[in-house]
């Protein structure tokens, strides 16, 4: 989309190198146009202040002084420009700021002030773009010095420094066919799945980087723009969900969250900035990290997960496939899910010699643990959760032959 809001375009140039620019206003615009009629009436002329100028708010804190506030935390005083805000760091830290924006978002909504509530929301805006941005990928690599060690620039691009290249653009965002989701009926628990759908984002975003710089080698334009908007398009739809999130708790018109939700595909805290560093890789059943959704026989062919249960063989989707000697750690919200259910066994096949402890523990104290052979059946194992804010998964060989450990963490779900 062209630029509708031409007042601004300077401040877009200035600060073009750390942000998605233009982008920010056609993500945020698009993710506005789903939502329903009556959250577009609460925010009324809002609803065009937050794609035109809200969502760039973390960006101009030292230019748009009046509006700086809306961007910083009581937790951080005196901290203008939070880095945090543009850049993803750990879990529990982003979790945090997450958490504190969208309680602010919602309390202003409450007492009537929309035109604060939709300040907080752009800063939420900003944070959700800025990490689903191709150029925010890389942790510790902002301007890709080190991507270009790996993949060299062409002559032309020698000396660009390709964060700015690599994520702006003139391009429209559409969305028009996506509902957005609700995602709790509390802030602890709408903001944690908050992060989770921002997971997504950002490992989305990583698919685009390379491609987006061998285009920008290449000088294909029609094949840039065509990966930014593949980012561009999931940023959208996850801005849309934590708007109309937030209205709903802000208006408390929310919907009846599942009281389930199935943890398997959610990452742990061991993958840190999403991935699994060397450290976290084991030697039992075979060299390899934990997998969702799949168990690899001799660490290369994807299998189902599978378990025996009194009723016969069952596959599961929702599941993890462990190692031996490793800790999966999830990092949970505070007052909102009361259990933990999961089903605990070794696969029928390749884990028939097995034996092998499964330990469940709450912040770091053993809540139940059991030994299953691989001939025996899966157990269903159910602990409640007392206050707590880390549910670790962990495995152990307990048997003579550590190669047939096949491990599977089988409907991994929380209970509200
Ligand atoms: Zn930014």
């Amino acid at each position: 989309m062209r630029l509708l809001v031409l007042p601004f375009l300077s401040l877009l140039i200035a600060h073009s190198a750390y942000a998605w620019g233009a982008p920010h206003h056609a993500i945020t615009r698009a993710a506005v146009e789903v939502l329903p009629a009556w959250q577009k009436e609460l925010l009324a002329e809002e609803a065009i202040r937050l794609s035109d100028n809200y969502c760039l708010i973390p960006d101009n804190v030292f230019t748009d002084k009046g509006n700086a506030k809306f961007a910083q935390m009581d937790s951080a005083p005196g901290e203008v420009y939070l880095k945090i805000l543009h850049l993803p760091t750990q879990q529990p830290e982003y979790f945090e700021v997450i958490r504190y924006f969208m309680e602010r978002a919602v309390r202003s909504l409450r007492e009537g002030k929309v035109g604060d509530a939709a300040r907080y929301m752009g800063t939420m805006c900003h944070q959700i773009e800025d990490y689903g941005s191709p150029s925010h990928t890389v942790p510790g690599d902002n301007m890709f010095t080190l991507l270009q060690q790996f993949l060299p620039p062409s002559a032309a691009m020698q000396d660009q420094l390709m964060h700015g290249p690599v994520e702006n653009g003139d391009f429209v965002v559409g969305i028009a066919e996506y509902r957005p989701v609700c995602l709790g009926s509390t802030v602890n628990e709408a903001s944690w799945r908050l992060m989770h759908r921002i997971h997504e984002v950002i490992l989305n975003a990583r698919s685009t980087t390379i491609p987006i710089m061998q285009a920008l080698y290449a000088e294909d334009e029609s094949s840039v723009v065509t990966h930014q908007l593949r980012a561009a398009v999931v940023d959208a739809q996850v801005v849309a969900d934590a708007l109309y999130t937030i209205l709903c708790l802000g208006a408390e018109r929310t919907e009846e969250a599942e009281r389930m939700v199935k943890i398997g595909k959610f990452v742990p805290l061991e993958a840190a900035s999403l991935y699994y560093p060397q450290s976290e890789f084991f030697s039992a059943p075979h060299w390899g990290h934990p997998r969702s959704g799949v168990i690899l026989a001799d660490g290369k062919t994807a299998m189902p997960l599978k378990l025996r249960l009194e009723s016969g063989e069952q596959e599961f989707e929702n599941g993890i496939s462990g190692g031996m000697g490793k800790t999966l750690t999830f990092l949970l919200p505070r007052d909102v899910y009361r259990r933990f259910t999961v089903r605990a066994g070794l696969h029928p096949e390749l884990g028939a010699k097995g034996r092998v402890e499964f330990t469940i523990s709450g912040d770091g104290k053993p809540l139940t643990s059991v030994i299953l052979n691989g001939s025996d059946p899966a157990r269903l194992i159910e602990c409640e959760l007392p206050n707590v804010s880390r549910l670790q998964l962990s495995l152990t060989s307990r048997g003579i032959d550590a190669k047939s450990a096949y491990a599977i963490w089988a409907d991994p779900a929380l209970w509200k």
